[in-house]
């Protein structure tokens, strides 16, 4: 949005709290090596608000002290989080920011479904830090397998990587994970290359949105390598194990978290009318229809069941064209006046936000991706897999990373591990 908006109309401040990815399908890159975080993580943009701030909720004032160039002032409230919004960093520092439009654009977070043990032993991976201490937690078993004296059981306990959901980002993060056990572990932690292991959990069928025959060829794929496919419902995270449903028993060094999204804390705290699942409510517009100049876009906003419109799927690909659509719309109600707070509550908006799916991608590892661009799960379309799609997967990436530093860095990286294996060290 920052990027489409018209310099003139509007002073852009951004209140991000996490360091952000400049491409997510990076995450499971990262946690092996093949790419390292300064090639994935997006530096901040200048001109943007002080560092790290956390939203922490809107306040629509109208009272007389508030008036503002005789405008109403809307303000949201937020304090500074630092190392990740963990407790023991700075004293936040509380601030307000005065807004005429606010777009509240702040993600989605991991579903846990409530089962005990998985925000306390599991680690998701969705920001730059948890790739990292992924990486941390994976290089640490290996080298702790080597210790003198360990037990053959927690040897194979401690290199028993477990991934939860075969969703795209599972499947990625398996492909990766096996590519970097036969590639780089069996060559430089040989001891141990007949204990590491990598077993996906998934309760119905892997990449359930993609073609039938993609999901059978990645999953050949995946068993080819070594990935352990279990068909299972996860019921409780101990320390060292997991429970399913049956009650097997799963121990694990290594334990990732990927079943899909919902709305985070801050979005159910939010009292706007909320569309299914929780997310905030938006019209065919992108606005939040209770409060004025506010709109909503990405993975934490929904259609309002009113509008009759099914649900968006939290895709990149969705979260970037209502980005583009809302800055030209923003832009064109700039132009015709309608820039400042309660200025556009009349105003004709033109043609509403229409989604059209451009198709998913996702790699395997081992040079294979699934490539299908079919609009909807029902529709007719090409599906490709094997080495051309991974090159079309690899083509495209390259031009979702945000920046030319980004970019380059990435383009690097991948070279580096071509050429010299990955980069295992442990910082
Ligand atoms: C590992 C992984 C791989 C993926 N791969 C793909 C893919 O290949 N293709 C695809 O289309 N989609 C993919 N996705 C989904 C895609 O990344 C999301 O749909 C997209 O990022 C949503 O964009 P967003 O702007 O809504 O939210 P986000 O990108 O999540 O950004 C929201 C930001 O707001 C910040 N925030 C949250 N709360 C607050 C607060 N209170 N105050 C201030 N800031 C806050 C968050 O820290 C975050 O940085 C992937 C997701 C993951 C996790």
């Amino acid at each position: 949005m920052r990027r489409d908006k018209t310099p003139r109309s509007y002073d852009v401040a951004a209140c991000a709290e996490e360091q952000q990815w400049c491409s997510r399908a990076a995450g499971a890159s990262t946690c092996v090596g093949t790419l390292s975080s300064a090639a994935v993580a997006r530096k901040p943009s200048a001109g943007s608000s002080p560092p790290s701030p956390r939203l922490l909720g809107p306040t629509f004032l109208s009272c007389e002290m508030c008036r503002h160039r005789s405008r109403r002032l809307t303000l949201v409230n937020c304090e500074t989080v630092t190392d990740g919004g963990n407790s023991d960093s700075l004293e936040p520092w509380k601030f307000n920011v005065a807004y005429d439009k606010l777009i509240i654009a702040s993600g989605a977070e991991a579903s846990t479904f409530g089962i005990k043990g998985v925000k306390e032993h599991a680690t998701f991976l969705r920001e730059v830090h948890h790739a990292q201490e992924i990486r941390r937690r994976l290089l640490l078993n290996l080298m702790l397998s080597d210790v003198p004296g360990i037990s053959v059981e927690e040897k194979s306990r401690l290199l028993h990587c477990v991934v939860i959901g075969g969703g795209p980002t599972g499947v990625e993060f398996s492909g990766e994970l096996s590519d970097f056990i036969i590639n780089d572990v069996h060559e430089r932690y040989s001891h141990v290359k007949d204990h590491i292991r990598v077993t996906l959990i998934e309760a119905n069928e892997i990449l359930s949105s993609f073609d039938v025959r993609l999901r059978q060829y990645a999953t050949n794929h995946l068993i080819k390598s070594g990935v352990r496919l279990v068909h299972g419902v996860v019921k409780d995270v101990e320390p060292h194990k997991i429970v399913l449903n049956d009650g097997t028993e799963v121990p694990y060094g290594l334990l990732v978290w990927s079943t899909g999204v919902g709305p985070s804390p801050f979005i159910r705290s939010l009292e706007f009318p909320k569309a299914p699942g929780g997310r905030i409510g938006v019209d065919d517009w992108l606005r939040v229809p209770s409060v004025k100049d506010v709109f909503s876009i990405g993975d934490c906003s929904g259609y309002l069941e009113s509008t009759g419109k099914p649900p968006l799927p939290a895709l990149a690909q969705v979260a970037e064209r209502q980005g583009k659509y809302l800055a030209a719309l923003l832009n064109r109600i700039g132009k015709e006046g309608g820039g400042y707070a309660n200025q556009a509550a009349d105003m004709k908006l033109g043609e509403p936000f229409v989604y059209k799916h451009l198709g998913s991608m996702a790699t395997v590892g081992r040079y294979k991706a699934l490539v299908d661009l079919r609009q909807s799960k029902e529709a007719k379309g090409l599906s490709l897999a094997g080495f051309v799609s991974w090159f079309i997967w690899r083509s495209a990436y390259l031009t979702r990373v945000i920046s030319w530093r980004n970019r380059f860095y990435v383009a690097v990286n991948w070279l580096t591990t071509l050429l010299f294996g990955r980069d295992i060290t442990r910082i």
